[in-house]
């Protein structure tokens, strides 16, 4: 895969309202972007199709929306506050700061081949809590989502109807002071995480790893069109962490070579353990048939929803050669994550008559389906736009929709045209 495919989706997605580096009037702000209208969209609907599979479809799953800001202890006990830490090297003539992995010899921005002794560097972003001098305290914006999920464990078996195996869901958002924050928003310095935090009994641990990696290559599966750009890495057994026995990667084939995904994560009682001790409150389930007690031990599955947002967007752009030196740029993404399942077009924008047939048609489909509008320039063109944004179907109302009551749909994939009754516009979107 072409390295340009990284600047063309760059540029697309700066053109189209997918994402927008944030602050761009005051020069950027490394690692942090916006997504725009129909980037919001997208990823809405990403973040709703994680949930379906993750939470809706199943009975022993349950989700929570935690806090960013939670008491600073809680990045003592997770280890965040000694080990959270990025190698960093300096190169000694531009002073630009790169992690050791990312040099080649030479200064990627300069060239020079003399660098500074590769230092540890903590990467929580730090706050502060309180408004009076004094009685303020140190905080940290979260460096990963899942611990809340730890915080709220016992909560969640008091207040719920689950009993282990069960697990707990969260999206939301996670802050890493990266050191080279890059690739759009492959790397950024603020992103949103998904991650299932799996409990259940320690003589079970096994087959729930082996099941939710199955489960999570399985969704991307659904996800991506380009299957043979998706495997698993495996985490050699010396590079794991002790409590570790096993850890796998999804990666995706992206323009710079494989690249994480999510981490399928054996994390036995570790964490539980851990808050345990710093907050001297037992954290131990009670097997309501066996009266067994024990620290539950935790299957992950944490992957990014920016990140996968930037793969399928890699893995869904076209240029296709029309003839004639006619190029045609289309997003074939997965039509539950397109930000809009139609285009409703009156043929002609000031024709009063079918511009007031094609709101009916807006209307009535916009109950159900996310769609869009557009009356402007010719069709070609609004084809065009919609082809870039990954808008599955295309309608629109002509004069002969007002003398039958039929439009034409024109399908993103395949660009062929058919002539079906309004009444049947809602079951081809469902
Ligand atoms: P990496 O090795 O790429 O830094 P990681 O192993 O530190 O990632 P985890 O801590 O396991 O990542 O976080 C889970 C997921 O969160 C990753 O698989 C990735 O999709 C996402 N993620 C982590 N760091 C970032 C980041 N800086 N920007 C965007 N997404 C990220």
């Amino acid at each position: 895969m072409s390295q340009d495919l990284l600047q063309k989706i760059t540029a697309l997605a700066k053109r189209r309202g997918i994402i927008f580096p944030n602050s761009e009037i005051y020069g950027g702000i490394g690692g942090f972007y916006d997504y725009g209208p129909v980037g919001v969209e997208m990823k809405n609907n990403l973040k709703r199709y994680w949930w379906k599979n993750m939470v809706d479809k199943r009975e022993n799953v349950v989700g929570i929306d935690g806090t960013i800001i939670t008491h600073p202890k809680v990045w003592e006990a997770s280890g965040h506050v000694q080990g959270f830490s990025d190698e960093v090297v300096e190169c000694k003539k531009c002073h630009q700061r790169f992690r050791p992995e990312d040099i080649q010899e030479k200064c990627p921005k300069c060239g020079s081949t003399e660098f500074t002794d590769s230092r540890k560097y903590n990467m929580l972003f730090k706050t502060e809590v309180g408004v009076v001098e004094g009685e303020k305290m140190d905080a940290y914006l979260r460096g990963e989502a899942c611990q809340t999920i730890y915080l709220d464990f016992m909560n969640v078996v008091d207040s719920t109807r689950q009993q282990i195996p069960f697990g707990i869901a969260q999206i939301g958002k996670a802050f890493r002071n990266e050191v080279t924050p890059g690739k759009l928003t492959f790397r950024s310095r603020e992103f949103e995480q998904w991650d299932l935090q799996f409990f259940v009994h320690p003589d079970d641990m096994e087959k729930w790893f082996e099941y939710w990696k199955e489960e999570r290559m399985k969704f991307y599966k659904e996800l991506y069109r380009k299957q043979e750009n998706l495997r698993f890495y495996e985490h050699p057994q010396d590079k794991l962490v002790f409590y570790a026995k096993k850890a796998f990667d999804v990666e995706y084939l992206s323009p710079w070579g494989w690249a994480e995904n999510e981490g399928i994560h054996w994390r036995s009682d570790y964490d539980l353990t851990q808050h345990s001790k710093f907050s001297g409150k037992e954290l131990k389930y009670t097997d309501p048939k066996t009266g067994e007690k024990y620290i539950p031990w935790i299957v992950e599955t944490s992957g990014g929803v920016d990140r996968t947002l930037l793969m399928l967007l890699f893995d869904a752009y076209e240029e296709e050669d029309l003839g004639d030196g006619n190029i045609r740029t289309v997003l074939k993404i997965h039509p539950e994550i397109a930000a809009y399942k139609a285009a409703v077009f009156p043929l002609v924008g000031n024709k009063e008559d079918i511009s007031k047939k094609a709101r009916e048609v807006f209307d009535l489909l916009s109950d159900k389906h996310k769609v869009v509008w557009d009356d402007r320039g010719n069709i070609g063109k609004r084809y065009r736009y919609q082809d870039e944004i990954g808008t599955p179907y295309c309608i629109t109302i002509d004069y002969e929709t007002l003398e039958n009551n039929s439009v034409t749909v024109r399908d993103r994939d395949t660009m062929e045209q058919k002539r079906v009754n309004i009444e049947d516009l809602d079951s081809i979107l469902s």
